[in-house]
């Protein structure tokens, strides 16, 4: 069964229900108030007749203004014992019912309900009379028959236009979830992540259905873009060294004389096997975060401990006469993956180094408050152009590739190793960085209390 269909039975049902309260509702409305109109009637009659009877000589006489038959009601006259005088009523037995003064009430002979009104009329000071005012229940005032038969005529006609009017609409509002499916159909066949969803601008959930389609889309094409281009960067990257390699080796078998220059050759291809080791660590390193398959251990460690190691280890490897200070506060703990939270350090801190001004300084800080522990690596060397700082988490990315590349430096994955480590512990990094003044990371974490 199609939604459309659905939403068209649902709206359906609805309206026989509201139909049926509605016809309900009538029904008794204009029942009660023809009820109410021909009980006036038939008071008003009886009361106005009331005053067209006296005694003259001791006769009863009736005037000529008194009507004994009008809408329906009937006005019978009756003496003192009951017997009748003038007037006639649709049934015998009605004239046999005890009389009540100033009462209506409803009598029933056979199947047709009856209403009657009596008055006592005092005519002499020991002479009365009994008038009686009787009218079908049924049949006087509002038709309420007819009624009820326009009502059940015009329902069901209504019940059906608003079906076909259901249909129609749950059809047009559903033309968007149309077009969602058929672009996504069209995207997984043919494998364009370009496509888009037609966006109207109705502001419905459905818009924003296909807005979120649309997002989805463009996140996977960004997605697949970067794969793409990390797969040839790779390749490119282990190309270099591979081809510096089979050259040094060529050169090896075919030109070498002496021992010396053999050694020498052996060198750089030790050190091109280095680059490429280093790379395809990394590499794994990358995918391995990426699809969670290596089992990290996230405790509690002491982030104050581990900080103050690495940078006594870092310390020590001094390049170019930097120093690198610590701000330690002690007692920081975090929930976190040991050896990542070491990788991530030891990345900031190499990149201190390797774009630090000489004999400049690398200040590494932690702190905590407010319940975020605060984690900062400083330096005053060459520092980032505003426009290139969103670029430097990409996998690959160096700014001016001659600065670093080409003296042999990174590979560009630093800063994309650190930013995944520190999404792996649910936390942020921030980089200040002015050229020629040196750069702040730091990265923000929950505290682990
Ligand atoms: P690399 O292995 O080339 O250092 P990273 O991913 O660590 O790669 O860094 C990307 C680029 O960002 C680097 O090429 C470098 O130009 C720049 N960069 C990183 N850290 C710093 C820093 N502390 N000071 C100046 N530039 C930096």
């Amino acid at each position: 069964m199609t939604i459309k269909l659905k939403i068209t039975l649902w709206f359906t049902t609805f309206m026989i229900l509201l139909s049926a309260v509605v016809f309900a509702f009538i029904a008794f409305f204009t029942s009660s108030t023809a009820s109410q109109e021909l009980r006036g009637k038939l008071t008003g009659l009886v009361d106005k007749n009331s005053r067209e009877i006296e005694l003259d000589d001791g006769e009863l006489e009736i005037d000529d203004d008194f009507v004994s038959f009008k809408d329906g009601i009937h006005c019978l006259i009756f003496d003192q014992d009951g017997s009748k005088i003038t007037g006639y009523s649709p049934d015998g037995m009605l004239e046999r019912e005890p009389f009540r003064d100033g009462a209506i009430r409803q009598v029933q002979v056979g199947l047709e309900p009856y209403l009657l009104y009596d008055r006592l009329l005092p005519v002499s000071r020991s002479k009365s009379i009994w008038l009686r005012g009787i009218v079908p229940e049924r049949g006087g005032g509002v038709d309420t028959a007819a009624v009820n038969r326009a009502v059940l005529i015009a329902l069901p006609l209504l019940i059906v236009l608003a079906a076909v009017g259901g249909y129609l609409i749950a059809g047009r509002s559903l033309q968007p979830i149309k077009e969602i499916g058929k672009t996504a159909e069209e995207i997984s066949k043919s494998g364009d992540l370009s496509k888009r969803i037609a966006v109207d601008g109705s502001g419905d959930e459905l818009q924003r259905l296909a807005e979120i389609f649309n997002r989805m889309f463009e996140r996977l094409e960004a997605n697949f873009e970067l794969q793409q281009h990390f797969t040839s960067d790779a390749s490119h990257e282990l190309r270099t060294p591979l081809s510096v390699i089979l050259a040094q080796c060529e050169y090896a078998l075919e030109d070498v004389t002496g021992k010396e220059e053999l050694y020498e050759l052996i060198g750089v291809i030790q050190k091109q096997g280095y680059r490429m080791s280093h790379l395809i660590e990394s590499l794994l390193s990358f995918t391995r975060m990426e699809q969670r398959t290596e089992a990290y251990s996230f405790t509690r460690i002491d982030l104050s401990a581990l900080v103050l190691s690495v940078c006594r280890e870092q310390e020590g490897s001094g390049e170019r006469g930097i120093t690198l200070t610590g701000e330690i506060q002690p007692g920081i703990f975090l929930k976190a993956d040991g050896a990542l939270i070491v990788r991530l350090l030891e990345n900031l801190i190499r990149n201190g180094y390797r774009y630090g001004r000489e004999r400049g300084k690398i200040r590494v800080s932690l702190s905590e408050a407010g319940g975020t522990v605060r984690l900062s690596v400083a330096d005053d060397g060459i520092g980032i152009a505003g426009d290139e700082l969103p670029k430097i988490w990409n996998r690959f990315y160096r700014v001016e590739r001659s600065r670093s590349a080409a003296k042999g430096k990174g590979l560009g994955l630093g800063l994309a190793m650190v930013k995944q480590i520190v999404e792996l512990h649910g936390g942020r990094i921030e980089v200040k960085s002015e050229p020629g003044w040196g750069s702040v990371f730091t990265v923000l974490f929950k505290s682990a209390g």
